[in-house]
């Protein structure tokens, strides 16, 4: 059987290589540590954690996370073993101890009579055999010049400047409405791309006020670099000067309210959709180094946002990652290149579980095609499907940023009331339908019975 290679060992690259190794595959893992360090990363160790400990909720029946973790169990995923093994009490979050977490990663594979792990950088874009890139938000200078060169610069983000993501199903539509600056598009489509959100001029100083007094979060070092050309953090453009914003991101021109026409909103702020299924709207302009709590309740005095429920806060960190929504086919293949597969957050998903989610599906799709089976398109419905549409399909290229797994990405349940009680019934609707749809997915995966497409 052909041999396949994985660059980086980290969350994905791990978990990646155990599932092609379990179906039979020989798999060699490229890490460059401890050889060459990255500034986040601690240890020569698989699977490291770089930051917080938290693989976030563990409750699979109403969070979308959650649910992420009992996809990976059913599909005996080894980072949730590890997981599992070292839990510490968190309440409903599953909080890790991570280095043995790590530990028991890195032994496993080792063991593993399929795996054998090489220590040593990878600086170039291999030709020829099966490959799986999984090296992270960190990936190395020599490579990430490699994939630029191929995929053309433009395609790499080096800064991840991260605008905070609203579900459209907790904007408040009688106070925002949904209208194009200068009422440009004509189609449905157009005519929905943005949404508008107006502001007093006693709301705006209130808001910048807030902004200000907020606690923000440091870079790291090594992260500045560049980031000042690019695009400014909201609290930066509003300590220079309290107007700025209003000449910035929230000008209020070419917009009329129509929940009162007379009246000339003093900012407003735009919302763009995020997603083909409309389900999710970015806060235009609205990248912020704002702490999590402090954010959501300084943007929760945006009028319409009052109850504010987010897909993701705002960030910004080094963040290597591809357009994949234009440069990875379904499967996950660079079409340029099909011989390479990305996985992990490079593909522009974020976090440790959702990063390990993508490994696991990139592990069983190179095994299986080396194996002359290739898996079908791991189904919508599931938290799986969800994500890797959305990272290679649904999302907008134009705006792609890395995404967190979340109910916003699944096609809607019809049928089900609104309000609270509403959430719940949907949620556990999306859950129940995912488990389902993601059982049958891993039928076609098991070793004894193939199933070609
Ligand atoms: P990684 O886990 O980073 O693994 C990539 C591996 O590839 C690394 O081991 C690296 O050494 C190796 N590598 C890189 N280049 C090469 C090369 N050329 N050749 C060989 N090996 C190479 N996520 C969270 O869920 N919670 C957090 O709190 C959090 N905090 C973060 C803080 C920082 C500063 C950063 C940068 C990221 C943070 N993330 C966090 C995101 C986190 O990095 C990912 O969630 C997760 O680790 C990504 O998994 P991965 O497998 O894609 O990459």
């Amino acid at each position: 059987t052909e041999t396949l290679h994985i660059v980086g060992g980290g969350m994905a690259g791990s978990e990646a290589a155990w599932q092609a190794a379990n179906m039979g595959v020989p798999v060699v893992i490229h890490e460059m540590r401890p050889k060459v360090a990255t500034f986040a990363h601690r240890t020569g160790d698989l699977a490291e954690m770089v930051c917080s400990n938290s693989f976030r909720s563990d409750d699979d029946e109403q969070n979308a996370v959650g649910l992420l973790h009992w996809e990976m169990r059913a599909a005996d995923g080894l980072i949730m073993q590890a997981a599992d093994t070292h839990r510490l009490p968190a309440g409903g979050a599953l909080a890790v101890d991570r280095d043995p977490f790590a530990r028991m990663v890195t032994e496993r594979l080792r063991a593993h009579p399929n795996v054998s792990v090489k220590t040593g950088e990878i600086d170039a874009l291999p030709a020829s055999g099966h490959w799986i890139i999984a090296t992270g938000p960190l990936t190395s200078e020599g490579l990430g010049r490699a994939i630029a060169a191929e995929t053309g610069a433009e395609a790499l983000a080096f800064f991840d400047a991260i605008a905070p993501i609203v579900h459209f199903d907790s904007i408040d539509m009688t106070r925002a409405w949904m209208q194009s600056r200068y009422d440009k598009g004509e189609t449905e489509e157009e005519r929905t791309a943005y949404l508008n959100c107006p502001m007093d001029r006693a709301t705006y100083e209130a808001f910048i006020d807030a902004l200000l007094a907020a606690p923000k979060t440091e870079f790291h070092e090594g992260e500045t670099a560049g980031y000042f050309d690019g695009c400014l953090p909201i609290e930066v453009m509003a300590e220079r000067g309290r107007e700025t914003l209003r000449h910035g991101p929230m000008k209020p021109v070419g917009l009329t309210n129509p929940h009162q026409p007379d009246v000339k909103p003093w900012a407003v702020v735009q919302l763009r959709r995020d997603n083909a299924l409309g389900t999710l709207y970015n806060i235009v302009g609205f990248q912020t180094k704002m702490k999590y709590g402090a954010q959501t309740e300084v943007l929760r005095m945006i009028p319409g946002l009052e109850n504010a429920r987010f897909a993701r806060l705002g960030g910004i960190h080094r963040n290597t990652f591809l357009n994949s929504p234009t440069l990875l086919d379904a499967q996950m293949r660079l079409r340029s290149r099909p011989n390479i597969r990305f996985a992990g957050q490079i593909t522009g998903v974020e976090g440790y579980v959702e990063s390990a989610a993508m490994g696991l599906l990139a592990g069983r799709m190179a095994a299986a095609e080396i194996l002359g089976a290739p898996l079908p398109a791991p189904p919508q419905d599931s938290a799986m499907g969800a994500l890797i549409h959305h990272i290679t399909g649904g999302a907008e290229a134009k705006t792609f940023q890395p995404m967190n797994v979340n109910f916003g990405l699944f096609r809607p349940v019809e049928g089900l009331r609104g309000g609270r009680r509403g959430r719940r019934d949907r949620y556990k609707a999306y859950t129940d339908r995912a488990k389902a749809a993601w059982r049958g997915w891993l039928a076609h995966g098991r070793l004894d019975a193939p199933q070609p497409v």
